[in-house]
């Protein structure tokens, strides 16, 4: 048995179509949804992840906004440029890359966004509507966790449903949305007993640890729905032949780079489940998407709420 391999790219570009077509509706109307990132110091790989965000945004025919304090800014100075992003009209949606400096005081600030333009959902007020089950910003990656279960129409009611890992960012929203989409629904974290048994319960397993191929394919029970999003880099010779000892390409690509991206889940998982997201290609392009679905939905609650015909026309009500 070959797992059915649920494809993240794919449906990024399902969605991307369909909010493309959203920011042109929204736009014939005045309103241009827009992202403004706050990006301090120079960390590359931040600077890598905000750019990517930026050429989202341009794909779309969204605006974007990119503000870059130097590494030495303080709490106070970061938090007086959210107050200017919390009153620009034209921002939809506030993007705070992580991690700031150590002297900047990230809570204080991720809670200085207003929440109506917190398209990433970390502030307590998103967290406390999804809790209670109203709608708000939910985060990214597990609300593309759940986008690639619904589209590929995996029964999420009255599954089991396994989530490994508790982090405010995905394992709780992930574990909350299963649970209002009626699954039945485990939590997994460090102090878990007997990991093995209980992840073989589960309809769905979201690995969601970062530890590279750690939950092993005898694992998962037989057709479960797999979704992994750890994003692993593994460069050690041994660790990957241990993750590629059935892979014989990907252990000759690992070679010749002498570094590979895995998943939580062990590939072997690959012939017990029945449906898996890869690694890459899975839920790592499904943030980036529910990001800027997130921006348009902001645009479309704060801005276009006052005109009824637009509210109307939008097409996607994630
Ligand atoms: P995190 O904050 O480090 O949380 C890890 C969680 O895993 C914790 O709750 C921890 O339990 C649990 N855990 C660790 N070891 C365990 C074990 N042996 N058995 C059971 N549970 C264990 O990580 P995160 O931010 O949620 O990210 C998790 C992974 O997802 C990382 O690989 C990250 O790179 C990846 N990620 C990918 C994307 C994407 O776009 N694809 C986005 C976000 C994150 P305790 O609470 O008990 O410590």
């Amino acid at each position: 048995m070959t797992a059915r391999i649920l494809d993240g790219t794919k449906i990024r570009d399902q969605i991307f179509a369909e909010l493309k077509d959203e920011v042109a509706v929204l736009s014939s109307a005045g309103i241009r949804p827009g992202l403004t990132a706050v990006l301090v110091g120079d960390n590359p790989a931040s600077q890598l992840y905000v750019k990517s965000k930026i050429a989202a945004c341009e794909q779309l025919g969204m605006a974007s906004g990119l503000l870059t304090p130097p590494a030495t800014v303080s709490t106070l100075d970061v938090l007086a440029l959210v107050e200017d992003l919390n009153r620009d009209n034209n921002t939809d949606g506030i993007l705070i890359q992580l991690p700031l400096p150590s002297q900047v005081d990230a809570k204080r600030v991720l809670e200085a966004v207003d929440p109506a333009k917190d398209v990433d959902g970390f502030h307590p007020v998103n967290l406390g509507r999804l809790v209670s089950g109203r709608p708000g910003l939910v985060a990214c990656t597990p609300a593309g966790c759940m986008e690639i279960l619904r589209r590929n129409k995996i029964k999420i009611e009255g599954a089991n449903a396994v989530v490994l890992g508790r982090s405010d960012i995905v394992g709780k929203p992930m574990a909350l949305l299963l649970m209002h989409a009626n699954a039945t629904v485990t939590i997994c974290h460090s102090k878990t007993r007997d990991l093995p048994d209980v992840v073989r319960r589960g309809d769905i397993v979201v690995a969601a640890m970062g530890k590279a191929g750690f939950v092993e394919a005898d694992w998962i029970r037989p057709g479960a729905a797999v979704i992994d999003v750890g994003t692993n880099r593994v460069t050690d010779a041994k660790e990957a032949e241990r993750m590629f000892r059935n892979f014989p390409e990907r252990l000759e690509k690992f070679r010749a780079k002498g570094a590979a991206l895995v998943g939580d889940v062990h590939p072997d998982a690959i012939h017990v489940a029945g449906a898996l997201t890869p690694v890459p290609g899975g839920v790592g392009p499904m943030t980036i998407t529910m990001l800027m679905s997130n921006t348009v939905k902001a645009a479309r609650l704060r801005r276009a709420k006052s005109n009824p015909r637009l509210s109307q026309t939008t097409a996607i009500a994630r």
